[in-house]
């Protein structure tokens, strides 16, 4: 029984110590594990860290390039200086589709390309006048401008007793007595207290749209609306009009703030005032016109299809400065960051000019047509069209907080003071939505509040564009767009 017993605890002894050697052999396997598992994780942290470290880099160097150049703002200086009253159908129109031509050309991209598409030709024809007839004051002159695809009033000019509304139901409940033969005055001013301005600019413009069509269902003869700014200036304001079918066209011209203030004093003072009118627009035969389209081919995907644009089209009361000659070199000025700086995108990355966009978005429509009619893959588009000013967020249409990529992206930007947000699109990119319901939509977020005092009017010079402004939003897009080809849609 002893020997036994002794056995048994020698037995137990050296099973023991065995497992004592197989719980050492299993913890130096559990030890180099976890050693290859530390070395690994490092490497794999060390990876993401240089991999975040040299996109850190990259951004820096496209806002360094960007912020020395003067490619874009000269880009803006020619094309405002020498291409002024842009409109589609213009021989100004045209320049500028060649000098964009000729400067894409010059940057030796992988592809430029002309995409024809027929045209608006609507002519604004002789200055206009307009006055207020005062019985006490005489004759007052005030700064009318007429409505994109408004009929004109004929050579000697239209006179007629003068109504002020403030709103369609107004109008409705003016009915046809009061209204019939006069001409309707919309004057109702973008709301102030709106801090998104496009949103004030939203909430008044169907009197420029739809208060010609809405008057004339109640007899009025013309109809002049409030400029839609928040400034208070001399500078009237255009923007298309439409007409509705079977509703009498009558012309329409929109008035500078100040002279609807000053119109609106009179029509308080004076009970009856007149108001006189003259315009010669026309809308003529449809002319044909082109999108032009610089290209860098994907190194990886080169069929999937990220678009930057904006249109090169602007009011011929102005220069287009802020709409949209900043937003056209700023998309080239991506595609030359690209070049000069080496990146190679993933994706194919595509610069557009739109034409047409202020009168009927024909160009906008054609680029759609085209990428459907030859099956390409539109993954994203992004479009620049909110003034030359300080850059304030990338909006796009999948942004999620809780998306890794995306919080990377936003972390990114900080520096540069950049909020990445939901929203984005616009309104030369969104027939693309039609052939591809799941492309993601951009835009570049610029500080609005002064956006108003320059869109559609004479103020839209080249004088208002900030260089340094100018050089934030072409970096901050090229950045995105890059940062966007190296992690994904996604
Ligand atoms: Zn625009």
């Amino acid at each position: 029984m002893f020997v036994k017993r002794k056995l048994r605890m020698k037995i137990s002894h050296s099973s023991s110590l065995s497992a004592d050697r197989q719980a050492s052999g299993l913890f130096n396997k559990i030890y180099l594990q976890m050693k290859k598992l530390s070395i690994l994780l490092s490497v794999v942290f060390y990876t993401v860290t240089l991999t975040a470290q040299n996109e850190a880099l990259q951004i820096r160097n496209i806002f360094d390039h960007a912020l020395k150049s003067d490619v874009a703002y000269n880009q803006l200086k020619w094309l405002c200086e020498n291409t002024e009253g842009r409109i589609c159908g213009t021989p100004e129109a045209a320049a500028a589709v060649e000098y964009m031509r000729q400067e894409i050309l010059k940057m030796k991209l992988d592809t430029m390309y002309l995409q024809a598409s027929m045209v608006k030709n609507w002519k604004r024809g002789e200055p206009e006048k307009a006055f207020i007839l005062s019985k006490k004051m005489g004759r007052i002159e005030v700064a009318v401008s007429a409505l994109g695809l408004s009929i004109g009033t004929g050579n000697d000019g239209l006179s007629a007793k003068i109504i002020e509304v403030s709103s369609f139901k107004e109008l409705e409940l003016l009915g046809k007595n009061k209204i019939e033969g006069k001409i309707v005055f919309f004057n109702t001013p973008m709301d102030p207290t709106l801090i998104n301005t496009f949103s004030a600019y939203g909430g008044a413009a169907g009197f420029r749209t739809g208060g010609a069509a809405e008057a004339a269902k109640y007899g009025a003869i013309g109809v002049v609306v409030r400029s839609l700014t928040l400034a208070s200036d001399d500078h009237p304001h255009t923007g298309v009009m439409h007409y509705q079918d079977g509703i009498k066209k009558i012309p329409a011209v929109m008035i500078s703030t100040k002279a609807a203030d000053l119109l609106s004093s009179y029509i308080e003072k004076e009970k009856d005032i007149e108001f006189y009118f003259r315009t010669t627009c026309q809308t003529y035969a449809d002319v044909p016109s082109n999108n032009i389209i610089g290209e860098i081919r994907g190194s990886k995907y080169p069929d999937k299809i990220i678009t930057i644009g904006g249109h090169l089209d602007a009011w011929d009361i102005g220069q287009g400065a802020h709409d949209d000659g900043g937003g056209c070199v700023q998309s080239i000025e991506v595609l030359r960051l690209f070049s000069v700086l080496g990146i190679k995108p993933n994706f194919t990355i595509r610069a557009v000019m739109f034409m047409d966009e202020e009168i009927a978005q024909r160009g906008g429509q054609k680029y759609a047509e085209i990428a459907d009619q030859n099956n390409e893959n539109h993954i994203m588009a992004i479009e620049l069209d909110r003034g030359v000013l300080v850059p304030r967020a990338v909006a796009f249409s999948n942004y999620d907080k809780d998306n890794v990529n995306h919080q990377k992206i936003t972390e990114l930007f900080m520096p540069y003071n950049i909020n990445i947000v939901k929203g984005g699109g616009g309104v030369d990119i969104g027939p693309l939505k039609q052939y591809y319901p799941n492309i993601i939509f951009g835009d570049l977020v610029t500080d609005d509040q002064r956006y108003f005092d320059f869109h559609h009017s004479g103020n839209d010079r080249f004088e208002h564009v900030n260089k340094r402004e100018l050089q934030l939003g072409a970096a901050t897009i090229a950045s995105f767009i890059y940062l966007i080809d190296k992690l994904g849609v996604n």
